[in-house]
């Protein structure tokens, strides 16, 4: 696989809306990219442009090596209910022109988890079955490049974990593009994000790099008991705060975290802590999102598309 994807100055205007104000996406061949962003900043414009449902009123998209095989899941899929599941993966395959045996179409559904409904009409399916569905008829077609908007949101808990996972497991085979407003799924799977705010670009990189950026505080579990463990923390020069949220459950708030996470196995050993778990504290990645985006819980809704 070689050559990645990207866009260079890509504006997309509906008449006065200026829907995407000019973004550089690079998207490296092979990568599971996350763009994400708040209501109406512009992430199904980007996917639809990228997938050629749209065209930009400026700029250029180069799909490059990747874009041999392009599967695009719109967030949310509608199919001819009169039809099984099976007909809509063997015609979504037939729609590049490839003839799929039976073992093909059920292995597709069962890679999305529709193996017990392959000959079911879809008219009855849910929502989150259609979702996967959504999925299944893309994968057949063993796409090169596979764009997905927000295809776990209707899902239930349980449901978005499979989706997520599923989608995560294609890295290194396929290049995803997946746009999501879950955080924690991005986070699981998505080597590079990309945040958007209000049609522009704000960040793109390596996600652990915007973790690092984002990690102001760590969640250091340990064993009781815990006071000599937070005296000696409250006591490095690197810690700004120490907060013990539930027993044994300890947020310490950093004011560098290279610092920190050289300096956090010292004091933990010199106190005599009994560590059970280390790591950036949760919500971190969040906070970031909300600070890259100017929203937040105060303004949440307030750019609503
Ligand atoms: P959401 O998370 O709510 O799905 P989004 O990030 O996918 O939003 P878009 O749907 O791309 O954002 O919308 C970006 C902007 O373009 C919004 O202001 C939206 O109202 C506007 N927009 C999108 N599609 C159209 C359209 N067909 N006609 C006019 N304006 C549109």
């Amino acid at each position: 696989m070689s050559g990645g994807l990207s866009t260079t100055g890509l504006v997309k205007r509906y008449g006065t809306i200026q829907a995407l104000a000019g973004i550089d996406l690079e998207v490296p061949p092979g990568s599971v990219y996350g763009l994400v962003g708040p209501n109406g900043s512009g992430k199904t414009t980007a996917l639809e442009l990228i997938v050629g449902l749209r065209r930009p009123s400026a700029g250029l998209i180069d799909v490059g090596g990747i874009g041999e095989r392009v599967a695009y899941c719109p967030d949310a899929a509608e199919f001819d209910p009169w039809l099984t599941a099976s007909e809509v993966v063997t015609l979504s395959a037939g729609l590049i022109g490839r003839n799929v045996d039976d073992a093909k179409v059920k292995g597709a559904l069962a890679q999305v988890g529709l193996g017990d409904a392959t000959n079911r009409k879809v008219g009855g399916f849910s929502r989150g079955m259609l979702s996967r569905l959504n999925l299944g008829a893309a994968l057949v077609c063993e796409p090169t490049l596979l764009v997905a908007d927000e295809p776990a949101a209707a899902l239930d808990p349980a449901g978005r974990w499979e989706v997520i996972e599923l989608l995560g497991s294609l890295a290194g085979r396929t290049t995803v593009i997946v746009s999501s407003h879950n955080l924690n799924d991005v986070q699981r799977i998505c080597d590079r994000v990309g945040v958007l705010a209000a049609g522009r670009l704000v960040y793109q990189g390596a996600l652990r790099e915007l973790l690092e950026r984002a990690a102001t505080a760590l969640r250091v579990v340990v064993r009781q008991p815990t006071a000599p463990v937070v005296e000696a923390l409250a006591a490095a020069s690197w810690v700004t705060g120490v907060r013990e949220e539930q027993p044994g459950v300890l947020i310490v708030e950093v004011s560098a975290m290279d610092a920190a996470e050289e300096g956090l196995p010292v004091v933990l050993a010199a106190s005599g802590a009994r560590l059970v778990e280390a790591g950036p504290a949760e919500g971190s990645l969040q906070e970031v999102f909300f600070q890259l985006t100017g929203t937040g819980p105060a303004g949440a809704g307030a750019q609503e598309g």
